[in-house]
Parts: structure tokens; sequence; C-alpha cells
């Protein structure tokens, strides 16, 4: 259990769990996220330390937001992409602020 990384969301403690025969789950003992189900304990583990944080998702969605704005070639799209570019580099840096129109307590 030592090698699970805390929670990406809460900063919580993980823990596997057998939910049956070839079930296995990793879950926050704090906020209740979990994996998905997995046959074997290691495939649970590994999903759960290689899940991105609340962060890191919300940078990817600006991204994708600001790319899609780009495309449009109206009039402002273009400064709209930028700051939303600014806006992804800021998450990743752990300087989003909280309760934003993409959610989450930051
Ligand atoms: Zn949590």
């Amino acid at each position: 259990m030592s090698d699970l990384l805390p929670c990406p969301f809460c900063g919580g403690t993980p823990a596997w769990s057998r939910l049956g025969p070839l079930t296995f789950v990793v879950l926050c003992r704090d906020c209740h996220t979990e994996t998905a189900r997995y046959v074997a304990e290691a495939l649970a583990r590994a999903a759960w330390n290689q899940r991105p944080t609340r962060a890191a998702i919300r940078a990817e969605v600006l991204r994708e937001v600001a790319e899609e704005a780009s495309g449009l070639h109206f009039e402002g799209w273009y400064e709209v992409g930028v700051w939303l570019r600014a806006r992804a580099e800021r998450e990743e840096a752990g300087r989003g602020s909280p309760g934003t129109a993409l959610g989450g307590e930051g």
C-alpha cells in the first residue's frame, strides 16, 4: 500500500480493495474517488498512480478549447484563445483560481 500516491484530487490517503474475483480498485478514503475495476491489484495500483491532477485536467481542457476557438476565425476568438492558453499555464503551475466556469475547488 505504501507505493500508492496520495489522491490527485484531495491529497487524501488511498487504499486498494478487492471487490471480488479478478476485481480490484484503488479508492481515496477521504473523497471516495476511485479507479475503474481491474483484474489485478497491480493494474489498479498503476492506474491510480498515473491519474492526472485536477489542475492537469483543467489545463488540458483549456488548451483544447483554445485550439477550437482559434479555428473559428471570428473577431475576438483569437484573444479568447490567448487568454485560455495563459490560463492553462497557470493551472499547470498550480495557480488556478477556484470557482471557475470549469468547476472544481481548485
Ligand atoms: Zn481524495
